[in-house]
């Protein structure tokens, strides 16, 4: 569906239509210029080599230090996409089963049928405020579980996950013997405290990346932080594949990483602004959702509706947004990314509303 989308957005646009994207996540926001200039730096002082698996030194030692473990607990992987990638892969890899609380980011579950291991949803409500049940979750767990995936926060519902329900979560894989990958792609730009899956110590993994935290999604770099025997079967596959995240990207990533708090409270108080924007223009339209926890996404309910229908038609009034059902079993709601500029945004909105009249 999300490609028939896409392909009637770009017929119109090709019949010169002007399409509002809220389908995608992918931030209309420059990456900042002095990423920029630190990659420009680095390519003219001959940094354009093959390099190390790992990813390099000093970006590898500033991460471990931003997350208190050691050198060696971190990869550096082309997005933090290949870091789930990977990281399952190795997991799952010829079988076993993987929970995956819905709704969640579809590349979890396809990633799941590549590798040949079975999913297991864990289904959660607006109307619980998308909390992960724990004893629904400890019953989905079998022998063959070998993975739980979190998303903290969460794409499409920008929730995060409540501190006492991540413990929960923590201490019945730890019973079970059970590794949870936590993706905390979205974690440090949440606009409320995201508790880290490392703060819980054990044997569990965190994936992030540069992506969203520094609008750099076509820059193609994130992280994995783990156990130091999967970091270095990681580094194996890096080897045999891609051989290095460009060492003038990585570069550019550590200066980011220096300027951490300059730069990313900018990009978070314009999303917290946008945020505030849709909150207030979805609430007139009888729309249900919860307040984002972080930037990006809202993910609104209209009880009967048609979200694949709606998204389709909603393109002739030059609106693209993203069916509940990319999302898992959701038909009721549709994804808005709140990744164009306050105006679009508005425009948008207002007739997102109008639509649904
Ligand atoms: N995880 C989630 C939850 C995402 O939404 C995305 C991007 N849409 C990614 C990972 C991949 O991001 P990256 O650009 O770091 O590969």
């Amino acid at each position: 569906m999300l490609y028939e989308i896409n392909e009637k957005a770009l017929k119109l646009e090709s019949e010169g239509k002007k399409i509002v994207k809220l389908n995608i996540g992918d931030p209309d926001l420059p990456t900042p210029s002095e990423i920029i200039e630190a990659a420009y730096e680095a390519m003219k002082q001959g940094k354009t080599k093959y390099s190390s698996s790992y990813g390099e030194k000093k970006l590898r030692e500033k991460l471990a230090n931003v997350h208190g473990v050691s050198v060696d607990n971190v990869v550096i992987t082309p997005g933090s996409k290949w870091g789930v990638f990977s990281t399952m892969y190795l997991l799952l890899k010829g079988g076993g089963n993987v929970v995956i609380p819905t709704p969640y980011w579809t590349a979890y579950e396809l990633t799941a049928k590549t590798v040949g291991a079975e999913t297991k949803l864990l289904k959660t409500e607006l109307d619980s405020n998308w909390r992960i049940d724990l004893e629904a979750l400890e019953s989905l767990i079998d022998k063959e579980t070998r993975m739980i995936i979190l998303n903290n926060p969460n794409n499409p519902t920008s929730k995060v996950i409540d501190e006492k329900v991540l413990e929960g979560i923590v201490q019945i894989a730890n019973d079970k013997g059970v590794t949870i990958l936590s993706d905390e792609v979205y974690a440090d730009i949440s606009f409320v405290r995201t508790k880290s899956i490392l703060e819980y110590g054990g044997n569990h993994i965190m994936v992030s990346g540069f992506s969203k935290m520094f609008t750099m999604t076509g820059w193609r770099i994130g992280y994995v932080i783990a156990n130091r025997e999967l970091i270095e079967k990681i580094t194996k596959l890096n080897q045999i594949t891609f051989t290095n995240v460009p060492v003038f990207i990585q570069e550019a990533a550590l200066k980011a990483l220096e300027l951490h708090d300059e730069l990313t409270s900018a990009i978070k108080e314009e999303y917290q602004e946008r945020a505030k924007i849709a909150c207030d223009i979805l609430s007139k339209a009888k729309l249900e959702f919860s307040k984002p926890d972080a930037p990006f996404y809202v993910f609104p309910r209209r009880r009967g509706l048609d979200s694949e229908r709606f998204a389709l038609d909603l393109l002739d009034d030059g609106v693209a947004v993203a069916p509940g059902t990319a999302f898992g079993d959701y038909r009721e709601h549709f994804r808005i990314s709140l990744t164009v500029p306050r105006e679009d945004l508005n425009t948008a909105l207002n007739k997102i509303c109008e639509a649904l009249e």
